[in-house]
């Protein structure tokens, strides 16, 4: 038999990053340092419609947003800001807000002090703070501001909205170079710098180091990993990590979760959005869910319990499975606002739902509580494993009412205070 050492677990490397805080009240969100990756999501209700911005916020919240964005871009809205934190204070829902400011974010953060005062954390788009001469003096007013308020900024530059002055300037650079560099090599150099050379001006400005937190948002996953990776490098400020523009639906999901999954097991990402864009009718908190499901699946969090279901096949040729797997999994969800309060710990839960005798045993017997449905052709009995044994069989049409009251009681009896 050939030599072999044992195989360790795969698992995200460390980094350690400056560590920002995000205050509102007694609620603080700390990002970076030994802190767990943060999930966060942004709005786009009109931030001056006050309650429809309020009820969004609350949703976002209530997914398990720990910071929630929104956009500050009129007087109006601006206006609307404290508002919109009161309705919140009033439902109970303390997740600090962030201001997404461009172009006017000087104007609108000194003209609105209660705006300022109100708001969590500040990000600031440095292609976006003005044009020659008014940069500087428009980009000093927000750092002021945020120093003013003891607030922590983002610089978030973005491809879309990149400093065209500091672009055109490293071209200019680039085309003196006796080996030119490629055309997009030069924008991830103009990205890095720009977010870079904010952040030093801000520090410059008198802004506490790990008051500052850096992005640098692009839409396609190899060039969101070169960008991050050469500024993770470069700099120990915490990173807001997303693909920016990602897209609708599955195009969206897979390209977010695949660009950062690949960062956060570099260790790379601090608190991560997944920018994606609603199908019709879809609820925003999708991209909180999927956000969430990210760090779940690489086990950086634990936020729900996880319901494990086998794909089916030909030896599955009911629904019965499939619609069991989502009832459980939707009512998992449904409960979680209540049980994360009644029952501690109980987002460490695994249930299994399984499809029929290949697997369903074997990966019942590794979950808390499991169920192997019948597949095609087996005796219409579904053995159900608690712990690891089997202790009952279910049959009939109540299968699923009955196991979804066994996980309940499951629930009580590991996470219920002692009677
Ligand atoms: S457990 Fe059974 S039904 Fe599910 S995928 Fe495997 S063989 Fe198919």
């Amino acid at each position: 038999m050939s030599a072999c050492i044992p195989i360790e677990t795969a698992q995200p490397r460390p980094r350690r990053s400056a560590q920002a805080r995000i205050v509102w009240g007694p609620r603080v969100v700390t990002v970076g340092g030994d802190a767990p990756v943060r999930v966060q999501s942004m709005t786009n209700t009109d931030t001056a419609d006050v309650i429809a911005t309020a009820i969004q916020v609350k949703e976002l919240a209530q997914a398990g947003s720990e910071v929630v964005r929104i956009t500050v871009n009129t007087p109006e809205a601006a206006q609307a800001v404290p508002h919109v934190r009161e309705q919140l204070d009033r439902m109970g829902i303390d997740v600090p807000l962030v201001g997404d400011f461009h172009y006017n974010g000087h104007t609108l953060l000194t003209q609105y002090p209660a705006c300022a005062e109100t708001l969590s954390k500040y990000r600031i788009n440095p292609g976006n703070v003005g044009k020659g001469d008014k940069h500087d003096k428009q980009f000093s007013q927000m750092v002021e501001a945020a120093m003013r308020w003891d607030k922590p900024v983002r610089i978030g530059v973005n491809w879309g909205s990149l400093d065209q002055e500091l672009l055109a300037q490293m071209m200019d650079e680039n085309s003196r170079r006796a080996q030119p560099w490629q055309a997009r090599q030069v924008m991830y150099e103009a990205l890095i710098s720009s977010a870079l050379q904010s952040a030093a001006r801000a520090e410059e400005l008198g802004l506490a180091h790990e008051q500052i937190l850096l992005s640098c948002k692009v839409s396609g996953v190899q060039d969101l990993i070169a960008v991050y990776r050469e500024l993770a490098r470069r700099t120990d400020h915490a990173l807001h990590l997303g693909l920016t523009e990602a897209g609708m639906g599955t195009k969206g999901t897979v390209a977010s979760a695949t660009a950062l999954s690949i960062l956060l097991q570099e260790g790379i990402g601090d608190t991560i959005r997944v920018s994606l864009t609603p199908q019709p009718g879809e609820s925003r908190t999708q991209e909180v869910v999927i956000a969430s499901e990210i760090l779940q699946s690489l086990g950086l969090r634990i936020f729900v319990p996880s319901v494990t279901a086998c794909p089916g096949c030909g030896r599955t040729t009911s629904t019965t499975f499939q619609e069991l797997a989502k009832q459980i999994d939707d009512y998992l969800r449904l409960q979680m606002p209540l049980w994360r309060k009644q029952y501690p710990g109980v987002e460490q839960l695994k249930v299994a739902v399984m499809g029929c005798i290949v697997n369903g045993p074997g990966e019942s017997k590794h979950a808390d509580i499991g169920i192997s449905l019948p597949g095609t052709g087996e005796a219409p009995a579904a053995p159900v494993f608690i712990d690891g044994e089997k202790r009952l069989t279910l049959r009939g049409e109540g299968i699923a009412t009955e196991f979804q009251a066994l996980v309940d009681q499951y629930i009580r009896d590991r996470f219920g205070a002692p009677a």
